[in-house]
């Protein structure tokens, strides 16, 4: 595709310098020309009223994806138990379904799954697609990549849905690229376009300044992953019993390339972050590891666990895992304590959705103390010690 300027018809009126998000058109002698920036996005071809700007580009033509029908989500497991992102995929699928007059699809895999059948249906699942087999007990790229693209070859489904988690964020690009579709990662709204009927994925974009909004229209299925607890789990109203698709599987251990030799389980945080009830949460203003120990102490009286900023994480207070926000997790806890954090809109992010904030901070002007329920002007070495001898006192 080429874009040319037909210099006779331009008056040079500069709408398409304006328009061009790369600097790649400009005013010669008074008529436009397009410079080496251009990258062929044609954004200036609409701009034009003299119809000056040209292009041999042929329009892009929608497919008819009429006939791929069905939301599909993940069921991620480990050792049997499902990662509640997985609930909450198909929380927002029974929605998605409704509204398409599609019905919702669980994939799950592994070595012993039957016991999930009953919780997937519990929580929207029409249909349950199963892979056993002895390879797929613990999760490897390979072999779930695999499977998975056989399915949705076999099935085409309309969209396939994948939790945010570390094992999502290896799948999903993957599966993305075998399928030659687009991905949109780390979604936190999803809703369907009601003129088209596409899925309109939304995320945040530009350092969380901006919230993008992302639709697919040239290939199925529309793949989006989506963060961790920011999705509502709900259980349908009329349990019925799901459809239990089982796939056939033949793989060997050397179509699979990679090997699992241990596991090492760190076994220090019983509590995912995303399921806590209480947070105690330290940023740059705790200090040190010494101060974060006074935190560990207050989420210890509240039975709360404990997370930080991404200042905490870079100064090796708290585990990365624990790091909340845009590139961290997202909670939604009935009391988060924010002490020594500034409110940076990329750690708001993640911490919308707590029922009630209470903010420790010793400047009065700190942006945590807007979207903060309850606000505590101090040192918080001094005013989370009290606290915690107080609760522990009651
Ligand atoms: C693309 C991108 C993604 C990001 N993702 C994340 C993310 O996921 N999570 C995240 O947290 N950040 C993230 N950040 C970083 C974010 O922009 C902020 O830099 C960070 O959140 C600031 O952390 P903080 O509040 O701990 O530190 P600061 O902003 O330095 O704030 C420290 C606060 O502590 C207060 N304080 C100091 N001493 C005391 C005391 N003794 N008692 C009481 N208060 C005290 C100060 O008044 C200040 O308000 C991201 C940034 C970018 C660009």
């Amino acid at each position: 595709m080429s874009i040319w300027i037909q210099q006779e018809l331009c008056n040079g009126c500069g709408i398409c310098v304006k328009i061009c998000p790369y600097g790649a058109v400009e005013i010669i002698d008074t008529k436009a020309g397009i410079n080496d920036r251009c990258i062929e996005c044609a954004a200036c071809l609409a701009s034009c009223k003299e119809k000056a700007i040209l292009t041999d580009a042929k329009e892009k033509i929608v497919p008819d994806f009429s006939d791929r029908k069905g939301i599909w989500v993940f069921a991620e497991q480990r050792n049997g138990a499902l990662n509640p992102v997985t609930l909450e995929l198909l929380g927002i699928g029974q929605i998605l379904s409704r509204k398409l007059n599609q019905e919702l699809s669980a994939v799950v895999l592994g070595d012993v799954v039957d016991d999930l059948i009953d919780p997937l249906a519990e929580f929207g699942a029409d249909n349950i697609y199963v892979a056993i087999h002895p390879s797929l007990q613990h999760y490897r790229t390979i072999a779930y990549t695999s499977i998975i693209s056989q399915l949705v070859k076999e099935h085409e489904p309309n969209i396939f849905l994948i939790g945010a988690t570390h094992t999502g964020r290896d799948l999903a690009p993957r599966l993305s690229r075998r399928l030659g579709v687009g991905l949109t990662a780390d979604c936190t709204e999803l809703t369907i376009d009601p003129e088209h009927g596409d899925l309109l994925q939304t995320r945040p974009a530009f350092g969380g300044n901006l919230m993008a909004t992302i639709v697919n229209r040239y290939s199925r299925p529309q793949m989006a992953t989506v963060r961790p607890g920011v999705m509502q789990q709900v259980k349908r109203q009329v349990t019925r019993d799901p459809r239990k698709i089982v796939k056939p599987v033949s793989l060997t251990e050397e179509e699979i390339l990679t090997k699992i030799l241990e596991i090492v389980d760190e076994g220090t945080q019983k509590v995912h972050l995303n399921q806590a009830k209480v947070i105690v949460t330290g940023g740059r203003g705790v200090g040190s590891l010494e101060g974060m120990k006074r935190l560990e102490s207050l989420a210890l009286a509240l039975g709360g666990e404990v997370g930080g900023t991404r200042v905490a994480v870079e100064e090796g207070w708290v585990p990365v895992d624990r790091q909340i926000g845009q590139t961290g997790q997202t909670v939604r806890p009935e009391f988060y304590f924010a002490c020594g954090i500034s409110g940076a809109i990329q750690h708001r992010a993640g911490i919308l959705g707590s029922r009630y904030i209470v903010a420790i901070n010793k400047d009065p002007m700190a942006p945590i103390f807007k979207v903060a329920d309850w606000g505590i002007l101090g040192d918080l070495h001094e005013v989370v010690p009290l606290l915690t001898e107080k609760l522990r006192q009651r």
